[in-house]
């Protein structure tokens, strides 16, 4: 069982570079990209809807106006991982919870121009991993407006440690 609540950084392998919220959409939007022109170069055509990703360009997260601060999603912790959401087509992504920020490897935020979206993370994230981490991980699960006494009740209520 693991020892820690997932997160994209936790999760994720790498060679030598951290991979964060802007490093893990750029590799997936370049592998996308990849995907698509290798099947128009053999086949000599792909899916409308999988060549709208070869015309897309995700902004630096730092560069003035990248970040669509009016459109913030939160994180949610499912079976033992930090996940969020898309609330546009669903589609769910690890957060990272050192740089939390959210790009959709679906849609590519394309509905806000495809900036960067703003990860809410709870104030109360160590306390919440601290009572999850006592459950099975099929039980590790919260989201907002679940509170740490919610946690606790329901920890003490199966015989679980509620501190
Ligand atoms: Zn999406």
């Amino acid at each position: 069982m693991s020892e820690v609540i997932e997160s994209m950084r936790t999760y994720f392998a790498s060679g030598d570079r951290v991979v964060d919220a802007p490093t893990f959409a750029r590799g997936i939007l370049a592998v996308q990209q990849g995907n698509v022109r290798r099947q128009m170069a053999t086949l000599g055509f792909a899916p409308m809807s999988a060549t709208t990703c070869l015309g897309v360009t995700l902004p630096d997260p730092d560069a003035p106006g990248a970040i669509a601060e009016d459109a913030p999603l939160r994180a949610y912790v499912n079976h033992g991982e930090w996940k969020v959401r898309c609330d546009q087509d669903y589609d769910v992504e690890f957060a990272d919870l050192e740089r939390p920020l959210f790009m959709c490897a679906s849609h590519w935020n394309a509905h806000v121009g495809y900036r960067w979206r703003p990860v809410i993370l709870p104030v109360e994230r160590v306390a919440i991993e601290r009572l999850l981490l006592r459950r099975p991980i099929a039980n590790r699960n919260w989201r907002y407006p679940e509170t740490v006494a919610d946690l606790a009740r329901d920890n003490r209520e199966h015989g679980l440690g509620d501190d």
